[in-house]
């Protein structure tokens, strides 16, 4: 199909991507699994998923009510109060961990077809992360068998201080419906390398694969109770998992709106939090840089996974002596980006999530040009089956723009134009967010100014959206609280317990004291 503009002043956006094929396999029928058995909720009801690009149903999964949540805190509460998981050497659970890892590899096909069927991302991306998730796994038994406390040696004669790291306990663990698999394997094998239980909330738009990681989970050895999977709406599931008092702690990656609200009950009842939250982030563009690695990496940070991304590049502040030229590169360079069907071998950009979601983007993008944005490119959802937006860029955009302040969570670049580094530095930090961010010059010293500048829990130096098992992960102000991944990612699953040993004769207190 063509897509001609409405305005003529803004080129055409690309052309849809038609499949090759539909998809034709049945939809995958997902259980709960609650105390090591896979159960339906216990008034039967079940819920489907559409398929975003498609329409098809994809899977069903039973709608938990209040007392399946309560089996499954009881559940893991057992399992942590009597083990064996807690008290299991960490090589034991280690290996159990490289087997979930293994687990992962037989299944990247079926996995990745689930995962790009419920969410609408390109099928090839879907591969690469479901893959990615084994390294996750394979890095957390590498911490089972590492992570230790402390000893002190150096209290004087008669003390030896030891510190030792004690699994938290039972963590509740809510993931979002961007990247599935991925955002659960930031935590999962990190709290069971700790020797924590654990009851995992899925978004209710993406739980396939969270529910088939309990096959896998089961096939490693992983005993009844350690995991369980309850599927179903927030309030009915999140909410308990941040007031029960059986929780010790309350893992969750999502919304600002909802993390905060969970945060506040999970604190007020005294447990332990992280919270993994929204976005704006902000690419810092100067003249010197690497032209066309810059435009390249623009365009990717803003439509991979469709903007769906917390760790969007989705606003650029660009030097004001090349705002005109980077523009006119990034809207030539993002016409060339193949969007649509996640199943097609090309496509980079498939279909937004839901038809909510599509309609908060489009309306953002209104609320933008109403305020005197100019828009660049797209705008419009695609005129076809399924839910296809079109990659949208904004120039003009002033910092005071709710365009530039909120987050949008969709193919939408806004360019926000800078007159000197310091003046970069402060849009950057002009919001309530704090995730991401990166910076494009040949200058070290620029880079460096802005890397320590910018509120960021990630700074990329010339490059965008790299990341590591190895390197901690989170976000400053409104993003978050805590860090996820690195080598203290066990730790944060821990609390500590100092031991003071007293060694050879304790003194009475009461005794009178030598007179020195
Ligand atoms: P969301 O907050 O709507 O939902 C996240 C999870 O919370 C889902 O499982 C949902 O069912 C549950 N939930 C929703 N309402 C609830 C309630 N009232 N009580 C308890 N649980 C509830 O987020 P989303 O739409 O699934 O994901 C998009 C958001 O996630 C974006 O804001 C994005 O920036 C953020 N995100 C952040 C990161 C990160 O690492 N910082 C990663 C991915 C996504």
């Amino acid at each position: 199909m063509t897509n001609e503009p409405a305005n003529s002043a803004v080129p055409a956006a690309p052309t849809l991507l038609t499949a090759t094929t539909a998809p034709t396999q049945d939809a995958y029928r997902g259980r709960m699994y609650i105390n090591g058995a896979w159960t339906e909720s216990q008034d039967g009801t079940r819920f489907e998923r559409h398929s975003p690009a498609h329409g098809h149903v994809v899977s069903t999964f039973p709608e938990a009510t209040g007392a399946d949540v309560e089996a499954a805190i009881k559940a893991a509460d057992a399992a942590f109060r009597q083990g064996p998981w807690p008290k299991l050497k960490g090589v034991e659970r280690a290996r159990i961990l490289l087997a979930v890892a293994d687990g992962i590899k037989a299944r990247v096909d079926k996995m990745s077809l689930l995962e790009s069927l419920e969410t609408g991302k390109p099928l090839s991306q879907a591969r690469g992360e479901v893959s990615g998730c084994i390294d996750l796994w394979q890095y957390a038994a590498g911490l089972a068998r590492t992570t230790s406390g402390d000893a002190y040696d150096s209290l004087g004669d008669d003390m030896l201080g030891i510190v030792l790291r004690q699994p938290i306990g039972v963590v509740g663990l809510i993931t979002p419906w961007n990247f599935p698999l991925w955002i659960l394997s930031q935590k999962l094998p990190f709290a069971l390398a700790a020797g924590c239980t654990c009851i995992v909330k899925p978004s209710e738009l993406t739980s396939s694969t969270t529910v088939m990681l309990m096959e896998v989970l089961e096939e490693a050895g992983v005993p009844a109770g350690v995991v369980n999977v309850v599927t179903g709406k927030g309030p009915t599931v999140g909410q308990p998992l941040a007031e029960h008092p059986a929780i010790d702690m309350l893992s969750f990656t999502g919304s600002t709106r909802v993390g905060s609200m969970l945060g506040g009950l999970a604190t007020k009842n005294l447990k332990k939090i992280a919270l993994e939250l929204g976005g704006k982030n902000p690419q810092i563009v100067f003249p010197d840089c690497d032209w066309d690695a810059m435009v390249d990496a623009v365009v990717f940070g803003v439509y991979f996974n469709a903007g769906e991304c917390c760790n969007s590049g989705s606003r650029v502040l660009v030097h004001e002596s090349i705002a005109e030229r980077f523009a006119q590169a990034v809207v030539e360079r993002a016409r060339q980006v193949p969007v649509g069907d996640p199943l097609h071998p090309d496509c980079k950009v498939g279909a937004i999530v839901s038809e909510n979601q599509l309609s908060e983007i489009l309306g953002n993008i209104s609320k933008g040009v109403d305020a005197g944005a100019r828009l660049r490119l797209g705008g419009k959802r695609y005129d076809a089956k399924g839910l296809y937006l079109e990659p949208t860029i904004i120039s003009d955009v002033t910092p005071n723009m709710g365009i530039a302040r909120d987050e949008i969570f969709g193919p939408v670049l806004v360019i926000i134009p800078f007159s000197d580094t310091q003046q970069a530095i402060d849009i950057a930090n002009d919001t309530a967010y704090g995730l991401s961010a990166a910076v494009w010059s040949s200058d070290i010293n620029t880079c460096l100014t802005v890397a320590r500048g910018v509120d960021a829990g990630t700074v990329w130096v010339n490059t965008f959206l790299d990341g590591y098992p190895e390197l901690p992960f989170g976000g400053f102000k409104s993003s978050g609280v805590g860090r996820e991944l690195g080598k203290q990612a066990v730790e944060d699953y821990t609390e500590t317990k100092t031991i003071q040993l007293h060694i050879g004769e304790r003194k009475n207190w009461w005794l009178p004291r030598p007179v020195a």
